[in-house]
């Protein structure tokens, strides 16, 4: 299947064992910059989590497939970007297919000898605050790395977030079936929490109407367990806009865990697609009542946001 005038294909970067990390961006004339809002989505930070690869990947087709047949999807596409990089961490997830199916991490080779780096603790915000969030034991499943983005596959992340001016992200897990939003590092309000709650519940409202699960939606900190250096805070302290983690079915480890069947792909992607409209539609909405001045603002904190580095601009 090939789109190439509503699609295109990069390279971010590549993984430890050098793989690439690659991004789809989907919209009208890809190859342009164009002044647009733009979604991302992000799949497999954890190895064994495979639903998170088949669901944004099948967004994806989804969206192509039906782009000329479907007016909304067309409207939706042509008036802003979705960029997915569905396989974040290609060697692990290899090493959880061929090796160890429960693989959670990277592949890093650390000092004491064992491997990985917990992906999802190695962003730079709020990064190691406390050892409840994430571990300094390199042995451990949520090891956070002897530095914030010292793993190349986080950097890809990193840097693509630097060159693209994103409205709101999703960065999707496994399992239980929620939509999380910041903090995750502390069980605190964001300054914005009454929108993201919002936006969680509309979505988990339009999910519910698919098959009838009902997503659980909430801060990250009060739902799961405490993280630090997690995806979602960084993209919230760092660019000031909307970003969720949503965690894919089976809802426990008696339904099946991380071993999902092969008929969730089709079921939890239908599920998953009306969120990702809704999230799509209100950027657009969003961007489109925000006048030019707001934008040029956005625009040089982004390119003054560090990203990088251990100043923790806590809210
Ligand atoms: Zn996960």
């Amino acid at each position: 299947m090939n789109y190439p005038s509503i699609a295109r294909l990069s390279i971010l970067g590549q993984s430890l064992e050098k793989r690439n990390i690659y991004a789809l961006k989907i919209s009208d004339h890809p190859g342009q910059r164009e002044d647009e809002p733009r979604l991302a989505l992000l799949g497999c930070h954890h190895a064994r989590e495979w639903i998170s690869v088949e669901v944004p990947l099948q967004i994806a087709a989804y969206l192509l497939k039906n782009y000329a047949r479907d007016e909304r999807i067309k409207t939706i596409v042509d008036s802003s970007e979705i960029w997915l990089v569905p396989l974040i961490n290609p060697d692990g997830l290899d090493y959880s297919i061929i090796n160890y199916r429960l693989w959670r991490k990277n592949r890093r080779l650390n000092l004491d000898g064992s491997f990985g780096v917990d992906l999802n603790r190695n962003y730079s915000f709020a990064w190691g605050i406390d050892d409840s969030g994430s571990s300094p034991h390199p042995a451990s499943e949520t090891y956070r790395g002897r530095q914030p983005f010292s793993e190349p596959e986080t950097r890809a992340i990193r840097d693509l977030f630097q060159q693209v001016n994103f409205s709101a992200a999703i960065s999707y897990h496994s399992f239980s079936a929620s939509i999380l939003y910041p903090w995750s590092y502390a069980d605190l309000p964001a300054e914005q929490e009454p929108l993201f709650q919002q936006l969680a519940a509309d979505m988990a409202r339009l999910m519910s109407e698919v098959n009838g699960r009902i997503y659980y939606t909430g801060r990250a900190a009060s739902s799961l367990y405490l993280t630090n250096g997690d995806f979602i805070d960084w993209v919230y302290a760092f660019f000031n806009i909307p970003a969720f983690t949503i965690e894919l079915p089976p809802v426990d480890l008696q339904e099946g865990g991380f071993f999902n069947s092969e008929q969730d792909i089709q079921s939890l992607t239908a599920e998953n697609l009306p969120a990702v409209i809704y999230l799509l539609e209100w950027a657009i909405s969003t961007d489109s009542n925000q006048d030019k001045s707001l934008k040029l603002e956005r625009k040089n904190q982004l390119e003054k946001a560090p990203g990088n580095g251990l100043k923790n601009k806590r809210k």
